[in-house]
C-alpha cells in the first residue's frame, strides 16, 4: 500500500529571508516589493478582519481616495488586486493567523496553527482595529450609517448635507467632528464625560464652531431607524440624570480610538503606551534589528490605505538593505 507523500517540511527548507504578517495594503505592498526583489517572502495573511484576508478594507464598500481609481473601487476589489499582484511576483501566501512570534532568537521564529517558519527578517503589518461601542444594532448599520472613518466616508452621498453625530471626547473624535463640518449640515458631538479630553486647541475649535453642538454627559444607547430601515436617529441617555431621548441624525461616526494589533510582539519590541509599534522616525525600523513595522500597527495618526501601502514599500526596501548588510 502506497503511503501519501508527506508535505515538504518547513524545517528542511531552512531559514527564510522574510516573513510578512498581515494582508492589508501594508502587508501586500511589502510582499510585492520583496517578491520583486527576489526575497521569496512568506506572507501570513490572517483572517482576523471578517474571517478573510485583505484587512480593514474588506469591510467597506467604495474607496474613493486611493490614487489610480478615478471612479472609485470597492475595498474587496482593491485588496484582491493587491493580493494577485503579490502572488504574481512569487510571494508565498498562507491564509493563517500567526499565533506565536519569537524575535529574541536568531533566526526569528514565526508559528501559525499549521507551520513554523524560521527567518532572518520580519515585517509586522497586522493593522489596527477601530474600537466599537457594541450597540445592539451596530452590525446592521455598520457602513450603512455607522462609520469609524470621517476622512473615508464624510463625503459619501449617505452623509453629505445631513445632520451627523460623532461619539468620543478625545483628539480622534474632535478631529472627526471638525472634518465632517465640511460636508454635513450640522454635527453633534456626544461626550460621555463632562469635559473633552482633546488638546486645548482642538477643544477651542470644537466649542467655537457654529456647526458643532457638544453634548456632555451623554452616551449613545442604540440606532433608531425609519420604516425604510434607514438610520433616522440615535437613542441617547444622560449619564448624570439617566434621562433618555432621541437625536435625529443620518450618520454616526465612532471617534473612540483604535487598538493596534501588536499583542504578538508585546515584551519583545518597543511599543508606545497605546500599544502602537514604535519605529525610528521616517523609517520602518523597530527597536529590534531585522524587525520592521508598516501600516496602521505603527501609525496612530494617518491610518489611510495609501499611507499603509507607502510604509509597506519602505519596510520591504529596508529589509532588502538589511539582508545585504548582514549577509
Ligand atoms: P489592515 O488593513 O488593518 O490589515 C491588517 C491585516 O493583518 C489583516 O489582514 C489581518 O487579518 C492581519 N493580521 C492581524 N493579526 C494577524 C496575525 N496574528 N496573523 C496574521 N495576520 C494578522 N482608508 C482609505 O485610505 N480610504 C478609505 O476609503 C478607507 N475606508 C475605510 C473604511 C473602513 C470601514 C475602515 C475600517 C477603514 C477604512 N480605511 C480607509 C482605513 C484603511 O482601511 C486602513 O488604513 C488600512 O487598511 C491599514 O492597512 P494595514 O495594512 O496597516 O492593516
Amino acid at each position: 500500500e502506497e503511503t501519501p507523500a508527506s508535505p515538504p517540511s518547513d524545517a528542511s527548507k531552512g531559514v527564510e529571508n522574510l516573513v510578512i504578517i498581515g494582508s492589508g495594503p501594508a502587508g501586500y505592498t511589502a510582499a510585492i516589493y520583496a517578491a520583486r526583489a527576489n526575497l521569496k517572502p512568506v506572507v501570513f495573511e490572517g483572517y482576523q478582519v471578517g474571517g478573510v484576508p485583505g484587512g480593514q478594507l474588506m469591510t467597506t464598500t467604495e474607496v474613493e481616495n486611493f490614487p489610480g481609481f478615478p471612479d472609485g473601487i470597492t475595498g474587496p476589489d482593491l485588496m484582491d488586486r493587491m493580493r494577485k499582484q503579490a502572488e504574481r511576483w512569487g510571494a508565498e501566501l498562507h491564509q493563517e493567523d500567526v499565533e506565536f512570534v519569537n524575535v529574541k532568537s536568531s533566526p526569528f521564529v514565526i508559528r501559525s496553527s499549521d507551520r513554523e517558519v524560521k527567518c532572518h527578517s520580519v515585517i509586522i503589518a497586522t493593522g489596527a482595529t477601530a474600537k466599537r461601542l457594541r450597540l445592539p444594532r451596530e452590525d446592521e448599520f455598520w457602513s450603512r450609517g455607522i462609520s469609524a472613518c470621517a476622512i473615508c466616508d464624510g463625503a459619501s452621498p449617505l452623509f453629505k448635507g445631513q445632520v451627523l453625530a460623532v461619539v468620543g471626547g478625545g483628539d480622534t473624535a474632535t478631529e472627526e467632528a471638525i472634518y465632517l463640518t465640511k460636508y454635513a449640515r450640522h454635527v453633534h458631538l456626544l461626550v460621555r464625560k463632562n469635559q473633552l479630553q482633546a488638546s486645548k486647541a482642538m477643544q477651542d475649535r470644537v466649542l467655537n464652531s457654529p456647526n458643532i453642538t457638544v453634548h456632555f454627559n451623554t452616551e449613545a444607547l442604540d440606532v433608531v431607524s425609519n420604516d425604510k430601515g434607514q438610520m433616522s436617529g440615535i437613542q441617547l441617555k444622560r449619564t448624570d440624570t439617566g434621562e433618555e431621548s432621541v437625536l435625529e441624525v443620518k450618520g454616526l461616526f465612532y471617534g473612540i480610538g483604535h487598538t493596534p494589533n501588536s499583542q504578538l510582539l508585546q515584551g519583545q519590541i518597543e511599543l508606545d503606551s497605546a500599544g502602537y509599534i514604535l519605529v525610528k522616525e521616517g523609517s520602518a525600523k523597530t527597536s529590534v534589528d531585522g524587525v520592521f513595522a508598516a501600516g496602521d500597527v505603527q501609525d496612530h495618526e494617518w491610518r489611510q490605505a495609501v499611507t499603509a501601502a507607502g510604509s509597506g514599500c519602505t519596510a520591504a526596501l529596508s529589509v532588502e538593505r538589511y539582508l545585504v548588510a548582514n549577509d
